[in-house]
């Protein structure tokens, strides 16, 4: 028999910002690998910290009298399952990023505090076959059970409140529940409406469905074009059924909250299976509960945003990504990380299919289908009857303006009204104005702790900065010069919404941050728009995503211009999906929409091509301007942000970390900086960025790695704040 093997040593994870594992030594030795996954407490720095037992060993490269003990073995379930941590690994060494922040950026909220919440108890209980044998008159000695094993022995099955009507506690219950005299009824099902019958699937959409399915086997990237309406939910509905016939679990990923219910909705309504969704709006213990019925593969569809690409799921069998192209899949703070790459990694160790869905596809998927990557399948039509929805372009230079709203515009909604349709208009910019300036001296109140304008709010009245939300009064007298007259300049959702107050009689419904504060406020807008009551809705890009709204027939664009002037070099790329994602919520169903655009450039070609051709053709003028410029994705970029209160720091640290990885440097890397951050200051602190970029994605790896130690000590040694974005999605920030 081999000799097993006795373990001494567990490597441990902790959230702490070193790129390292840390021995401990086990309480007592083990042969055991059950103990891989656990949570433990360790000593750490003078604290108890939380650990995962990442792996065991029979040394460590410390002495005996180095290693610090486990503390305590926390649950008796293991929180990482492999394919988790394997997961993990591969974002901690393509990102960059510590293992340890890494895994507990994956795990739920919960799993940061000693007790993990309990399922929710029991309502119902109901008799054993053994409680039937019972004689109550054996219970002599405790007349409490009696009565409570002769009330089951009566009506078979109890609640709470009718075991509290004869005064009989939980305790007393539990003594029964114990001896499996009774036991929990499972919960009744939940009431589904019967399942809605699969839409008969048109020509294109049965091509694209014919063609996902020749491919469920094994790992494949599908980039599923389909124009807004075009029915591409429709698909992935066809293929998600097939999946789960086979008893395997889907993941549904979404960029924002707000698409939940809508998205919920249809699944449910076609799928009589366990659902559970995943995002920032839950609590700790109900985003645990739903992890929990993921990893026991009790939940089939998992619907989530961002973070819910790492729910365990056991019989995982197919990952969908809808509006790919969505900058909410990445984030940028603390752990870097590209959900949809995250996911596409995913799905090959796992051997799955993953389809990637968008009406305005990123360049980078773009680009990774015209090198084979991905595969490519297109739905050109809007489905049923829809029509594409007229465009026009309203030219801003001939326009006398009331409160940013053209008279041609204005005469459009009051015709949609009129005709009993609804109009959606779409200002990119909440509060009430973006700026208070003064007529006088021409000064702009900004934020004292921010390179960035204060937004005056008219609801209460005050200003607020939306980098750092600091909040002050609205000033009576210029700060520069005391000159009382302060003008607020450009149109923000509350300014637009008071304009049209005065203007229209109809309902008016703003959209946008400071509306939206909780999901209750949202559903009851959404419910007010599925009424199909003539009204007007005025959104920030909330709006823009994904909503199936039938009535309206009207999308006003305010303002196009924001992207075509921005110094950074993803604006026109966004700006025009923003654009062709709005005009998608128009004329959704029979009714014919229309889309006007207010712009001062209207002979700009871009937005030229946009308009008049189509986004895929707009989108390949854009890819051949990012390959002369050697711009992502014809180069890949890895950013270091550096932030302190003293700006000599920031940029010292940058300096040494340049000086780190480009001691032998190849001639393929470029390095720009150390810089300014475009926003040179946030929350008082002074921010500089340093840009590698490469046409060589394993040239950036290979020096990242190389230099990872190097870079460890410059972390503990910085007098700066700094952190890796690996492929970053946003220079501005
Ligand atoms: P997308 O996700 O591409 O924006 P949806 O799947 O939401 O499009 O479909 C838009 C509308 O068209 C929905 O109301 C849907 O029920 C309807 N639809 C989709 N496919 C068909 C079809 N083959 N025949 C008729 N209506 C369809
Ligand atoms: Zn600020
Ligand atoms: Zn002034």
């Amino acid at each position: 028999m081999p000799k097993q093997i006795q373990y001494t040593i567990a490597k441990i994870a902790l959230n702490v910002p070193f790129n390292q594992l840390f021995d401990y030594k086990l309480i007592k030795k083990t042969t055991e690998e059950q103990l891989l996954g656990r949570r433990v407490f360790v000593p750490f720095r003078n604290q108890t910290k939380i650990g995962i037992i990442i792996a065991l060993s029979e040394h460590s490269s410390y002495s005996n009298e180095q290693l610090k003990t486990i503390e305590q073995y926390l649950d008796t379930e293991s929180a990482v399952e492999s394919d988790s941590l394997k997961l993990c690994q591969w974002l901690s060494r393509y990102y960059h990023q510590p293992l340890g922040q890494v895994i507990f950026t994956a795990l739920p909220n919960a799993f940061k505090k000693q007790k993990l919440p309990k399922a929710n108890r029991a309502n119902h209980w109901h008799i054993t076959e053994l409680g039937q044998t019972i004689d109550k008159n054996e219970l002599k000695r405790s007349p409490q059970q009696a009565r409570c094993l002769s009330l089951f022995q009566q009506h078979h099955r109890c609640s709470m409140t009718i075991l509290n009507q004869h005064q009989i506690t939980f305790s007393v219950l539990k003594k029964l529940l114990d001896k499996n005299w009774i036991e929990d009824c499972p919960a009744p099902p939940i009431s589904l409406p019967a399942p809605s019958a699969p839409i008969t699937l048109n020509l294109e959409q049965q091509q694209a469905y014919q063609s996902i399915k020749q491919r469920l086997q094994q790992f494949h990237c599908t980039l599923l074009h389909g124009i807004t309406g075009s029915g591409k939910t429709e698909v992935y509905m066809y293929i998600i059924e097939h999946i789960l016939q086979q008893g395997k679990q889907v993941l549904f990923l979404i960029p924002e909250i707000g698409l939940t219910s809508q998205t919920v909705k249809r699944l449910q309504a076609r799928f009589q299976v366990p659902l559970v969704t995943l995002h920032s709006n839950l609590t700790d213990k109900e985003r645990y509960l739903a992890w929990q019925q993921a990893k026991h593969n009790q939940a089939k569809l998992i619907i989530g945003t961002r973070s819910a690409v790492f729910t365990p799921l056991p019989q995982l069998g197919l990952i969908i990504i809808d509006e790919e192209h969505d900058t909410s899949f990445k984030q940028h703070e603390k752990t870097c990380y590209s959900a949809r790459d995250v996911a596409i990694i995913r799905a090959k160790q796992a051997q799955i299919p993953i389809i990637l869905g968008s009406a305005t596809p990123s360049l980078e998927s773009l680009y990774n289908v015209q090198q084979k990557r991905y595969h490519w399948l297109s739905l050109p039509k809007r489905a049923g009857d829809a029509l594409i929805p007229q465009i026009g372009i309203i030219n801003l230079k001939q326009q006398s303006l009331f409160h940013g709203l053209s008279l041609p515009l204005r005469t459009a909604i009051t015709e949609h009204l009129e005709a009993g349709h609804q109009v959606l208009l779409f200002v990119n910019q909440r509060g009430f104005a973006p700026v208070l300036i003064c007529q006088q001296c021409g000064h702009g109140l900004s934020c004292s702790r921010c390179s960035a304008y204060m937004i005056q709010h008219r609801d209460p009245p005050h200003l607020l900065c939306h980098h750092c939300g600091q909040r002050t009064t609205i000033p009576q007298q210029c700060t520069h010069c005391q000159s009382p007259t302060l003008k607020p300049i450009g149109y923000g959702t509350e300014r637009i919404e008071e304009a049209l107050q005065q203007l229209f009689e109809v309902p008016i419904q703003r959209v946008d941050r400071d509306t939206i504060k909780n999901k209750h406020s949202f559903s009851k807008i959404l419910a007010s728009i599925q009424s199909n009551q003539p009204q007007i809705l005025i959104g920030t890009q909330m709006l823009a995503k994904g909503h199936h709204f039938p009535n309206i027939t009207l999308v006003g664009i305010l303002n196009a211009d924001n992207g075509l002037y921005s110094h950074d070099f993803r604006a026109c790329e966004k700006m025009g999906q923003l654009i062709v994602q709005v005009a998608g919520r128009a004329g959704r169903a029979t009714k014919p929409g229309t889309v006007l655009v207010q712009t001062y450039q209207p002979q700009h070609p871009k937005l030229q091509l946009l308009l008049h051709q189509n986004y895929l053709v707009f989108a390949e003028q854009l890819l051949k301007e990012r390959a002369a410029a050697k711009l992502p994705p014809y180069c890949y970029q890895v950013l270091f942000r550096s932030e302190a209160s003293v700006k000599q720091h920031a940029h010292n640290t940058l300096e040494a970390i340049k000086s780190t990885l480009c001691q032998q440097a190849p001639k393929s890397l470029d390095v720009f900086g150390p810089m300014v951050a475009p926003m040179e200051k946030k929350s008082g602190q002074y921010r500089m960025q340093l840009l590698l970029q490469s046409p060589h994605r394993s040239i950036l790896q290979k020096i990242l790695t190389e230099q990872s130690q190097a870079l460890e000590k410059i972390k503990q040694n910085a007098r700066s704040r700094w952190t890796i974005d690996v492929d970053p999605y946003d220079l501005n920030i």
